[in-house]
């Protein structure tokens, strides 16, 4: 696949007088058509180029994005809903101009129902906030993306992180939503009960859709208790295929690490260099272990044993905070650190995931490719859900070498389709892995999909040509 110009693929036209009189008078200065605040809503993490909205909004209630999209919808343009902006597949592009509607500001915990376990927050409330705000009520709210992204643009996009493996995704953790339908009605999803069979479950219709089918503007998600107990290690491995054999075995056995995260040699050269550790430039595994003092001791030594058993070297524990925070703030660091391995690059970053039987095999196939290949290639991945990351780096001014990651990129999600599995684990479609889809759901689920998006969104406004080609 080629990176297509966004720009090129939807046609614009400037934003109607009325539109703009109707804003600059309700939002003030909160309405920004300057060229710096629409670059940074205009471009993301991705290497495609930047594609401007003509303008800014900066939403601090459900009215008023409800009072953005009548005007959006009686008037025919684009609106893009905006979290912070740390999506990886051109999510934000306005490829057909129109609105960036900003939520960041809507960034209040609403409610702490600490007895349930649940938490309701406005969607530009981004995890680390959340997880401060709440830290004296014992509880904690456990999916990480890398980024600080937004509880709104996490449920956009259906995320998860190196919690997944024991907590699940937001699929699993958003119980009810508040959302604005592209027409500006305000519609509720879901209770606070933990279960419910009422009716077609509009939650998850939502969580996922990438902007594409209403505007989140109150989510309520489920917390867990602290654990009383946790432990870190890492540990090297003689080879790639060994580290993942003995993640393979620890999730079959049943064993309920919180977090197992991979990261391979160049990786490791990165977050070394960021992070100033002295990590062997071999395949690791990252793990943490909560519950009980007793619980977290025991998986620890099954855990062991299972990494000795594959070869694995130097099982090195970090319990003290300090230590384990070191080790984990390295992970999440990790995208950036790799970056740095080729100055002045952008990353393609495949996403799949597999069934943990198959991961083995596409871990070990998908690196015979990467030694064929031109390009620094480092690999981290969220093993323990069959989810691995390759992140290609690019000079995005060479079309030779975005040929070569596309291509790259396309074996590896084909591969992973063949073995079960999909395109996409945790980052979503965007502009970017639109043609997968048919081959990941086929052409009449697809033709379904967008059959949801001409009921819910008729006329096309909400995040134009995202998730389906041309879809204006
Ligand atoms: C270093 C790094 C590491 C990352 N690691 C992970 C990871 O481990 N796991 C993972 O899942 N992702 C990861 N990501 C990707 C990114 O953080 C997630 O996709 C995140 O969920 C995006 O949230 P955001 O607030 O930045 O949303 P944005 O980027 O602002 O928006 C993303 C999409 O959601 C829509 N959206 C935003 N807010 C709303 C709303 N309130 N209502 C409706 N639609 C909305 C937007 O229109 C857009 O389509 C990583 C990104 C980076 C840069």
């Amino acid at each position: 696949m080629n990176h297509p110009t966004p720009q090129a693929a939807l046609a614009r036209r400037p934003l109607p007088p009325a539109v703009v009189q109707a804003l600059q008078a309700r939002f003030g200065e909160r309405f920004s058509t300057s060229a710096g605040v629409r670059e940074h809503h205009g471009r993301d993490e991705s290497p495609f180029p930047p594609a401007l909205p003509d303008a800014v909004v900066f939403a601090h209630s459900t009215d008023e994005v409800a009072a953005v999209a009548r005007l959006c919808h009686d008037h025919d343009v684009p609106l893009i809903p905006y979290g912070v902006g740390s999506s990886l597949e051109g999510h934000l592009l306005a490829v057909a101009g129109g609105i960036s509607l900003d939520l960041s500001q809507m960034n209040r915990v609403v409610a702490l129902q600490a007895e349930d376990l649940t938490v309701t927050v406005q969607p530009g409330v981004t995890r680390k906030q959340l997880n401060q705000e709440i830290k004296d009520s014992g509880l904690f709210f456990p999916i990480d993306p890398g980024a600080d992204a937004s509880l709104g643009g996490m449920c956009a996009t259906r995320a998860s992180g190196t919690n997944a493996v024991r907590y699940g995704t937001m699929r699993e953790n958003v119980l009810a939503l508040t959302v604005v339908t592209a027409d500006g009605r305000v519609i509720k999803t879901g209770t606070h009960a933990r279960k419910s069979s009422a009716g077609y479950d509009l939650t998850r219709l939502f969580i996922g859709s990438e902007g594409t089918l209403g505007i989140l503007t109150e989510i309520t998600v489920r917390l867990y208790p602290q654990p009383e107990a946790i432990s870190a290690a890492v540990c090297a491995f003689p080879s790639m295929r060994s580290a993942v054999q003995a993640v393979i075995e620890t999730i079959q056995l049943g064993v309920p690490v919180a977090r197992v995260e991979f990261v391979d040699p160049l990786a490791i050269r990165a977050i070394n260099r960021h992070d100033k550790l002295a990590l062997p430039e071999l395949p690791h595994l990252f793990f943490e272990f909560h519950g009980s003092e007793a619980g977290v001791r025991e998986q620890a030594e099954t855990v062991q044993q299972i990494a000795a058993d594959h070869g694995g070297q130097g099982f090195e524990w970090a319990t003290r905070p300090e230590d384990r925070s070191r080790l984990w703030n390295a992970r999440h660091h990790a995208y950036f650190a790799m970056l740095q391995l080729k100055p002045g690059c952008r990353a393609v970053t495949t996403d799949v995931c597999v069934p943990i039987s198959r991961l083995a095999d596409c871990v070990g196939e998908t690196e015979r490719d990467l030694r064929a290949s031109s390009l620094p290639c480092p690999i981290v991945g969220h093993v323990g859900d069959g989810n691995f990351h390759v992140v290609i780096l690019v000079d995005p001014a060479l079309p030779r070498e975005m040929e070569e990651a596309e291509a790259l990129n396309r074996r590896i999600v084909e591969r992973a389709l063949a073995m079960g599995g999909t395109c996409t684990g945790e980052h979503g479609v965007g502009l970017h892995k639109m043609d997968f889809l048919v081959r990941e759901h086929g052409e009449d689920a697809l033709d379904l999909m967008r059959a949801i998006k001409d009921a819910l969104d008729p006329k096309h406004i909400l995040n134009p040509g995202k998730i389906f080609r041309a879809s204006r």
